[in-house]
């Protein structure tokens, strides 16, 4: 297996965390193996707002603000906490004039006005494939069309989404959420969704909601993001094969979290996501022959492969990697970065993995 580093973070990613107990190599029926799926881990969207909070930080100093969490995980956001980076809930818990990096969930238009008020320098780290959502929603809202937004409530990106039409917005949580919500224009109904969600649910959402709705439009292309859809197709290669996935995401990571079910529900015979190797339980892995690993888009690889490692000491030394598909895509970086104080061309203005290569 070939060693993949993807450190947005450097070395920092390598930060010494307690000694885990390590696991026992317990004997099973069959030759004991990993099933690594490949596309799994950052995306473009995530690898560019890291890389921006991280640059934000090296042009204008310590403390750089940031609203919520920069991306959904802890390790990520604990190491950018430690190099200065601040993270807030809200606008008006930002100093007056400091520099305010806005998350790859994105933002309402109301959040921007909230910081210009304030007399913050805002630095946008909205993933464009986010902003594309929000475009679509002030376009429709614009036509005069009832938008229906399939997410999940709560979801930052969803408050985002929301914001640019709030007036014109109904939210469908659920499939079960297509039967029951109330509409004022069934004839101009146009649906969109969250980046994050699993393909299946969503279409089977849809269904429901055309059911009732027959009129209900398409949106132009897909708002599932390419990092959502391709980590759920190689789960879906890998599970029909594992006795176990293990899943690394944080909990409030919706790509990750949609990882462990689209695994159950393409026949793992158990699914378990986790933050850290050191939360693998001995019992998840009695009677496995074989494991899955993939981990959400916002997961460093260094994680992974620490996963790999807690995974050979328990006897899944043989790790063969499963492949659905190439990733090359890359963000450049919010205009704001795009030069060092100097007035030059940033090198990882393209990017931090282009940066990195
Ligand atoms: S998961 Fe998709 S929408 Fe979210 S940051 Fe990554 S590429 Fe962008």
């Amino acid at each position: 297996m070939s060693g993949i580093t993807n450190g947005a973070l450097g070395v920092a990613l390598a930060a010494p965390r307690p000694q885990r107990a390590p696991l026992e190599d317990r004997p099973v029926a069959g030759r004991k193996r990993v099933l690594l799926a490949s596309p799994r881990g950052y995306c473009a969207g995530v690898d560019r707002a890291v890389v921006a909070v991280e640059k934000a930080l090296e042009s204008f100093g310590a403390p750089v603000y940031v609203r919520k969490q920069i991306v959904h995980n802890v390790h990520v956001v604990s190491e950018l906490e430690q190099r200065g980076a601040v993270f807030v809930d809200e606008v008006d818990q930002v100093p007056e004039g400091a520099h305010l990096v806005f998350s790859a969930h994105g933002v309402s238009p109301a959040v921007v006005q909230a910081a210009a008020d304030r007399g913050l320098a805002a630095i946008d780290a909205t993933c464009p494939l986010v902003t594309k959502v929000h475009r679509e929603a002030t376009r429709f809202a614009g036509q005069g069309r009832q938008i229906l937004l399939i997410g999940h409530a709560g979801h930052e990106e969803v408050e985002g989404t929301m914001g640019h039409a709030p007036e014109r917005t109904v939210l469908v949580n659920s499939p079960d959420d297509a039967d029951r919500i109330e509409v004022d224009d069934p004839e101009n109904l146009v649906w969109i969704s969250q980046t994050t969600l699993s393909v299946d649910e969503t279409m089977e959402t849809v269904r429901r909601l055309r059911e009732r709705f027959p009129a209900l439009q398409d949106p132009p292309s897909d708002d599932i993001c390419y990092a959502t859809q391709n980590r759920q197709v190689a789960i879906k290669k890998v599970a029909p094969e594992a006795d176990l996935v293990i899943v690394v995401g944080s909990a409030n990571s919706s790509n990750s979290v949609r990882l462990v079910e689209v695994a159950l529900e393409s026949g793992a015979r158990a699914a378990h996501r986790i933050d850290y190797a050191d939360e693998i339980r001995q019992e998840w892995l009695d009677g496995a022959v074989t494991v899955g690993v993939t981990s959400g888009a916002s997961v460093p690889e260094v994680l992974v492969q620490e996963v790999l490692a807690a995974l050979a000491e328990a006897g899944y030394g043989e790790v063969e990697e499963v492949r659905t598909a190439e990733e090359d895509l890359m963000f450049s970086l919010p205009k704001e970065l795009r030069s060092t104080p100097d007035g030059q061309a940033d090198p990882r203005a393209l990017g931090g993995r282009a940066a990195r290569a």
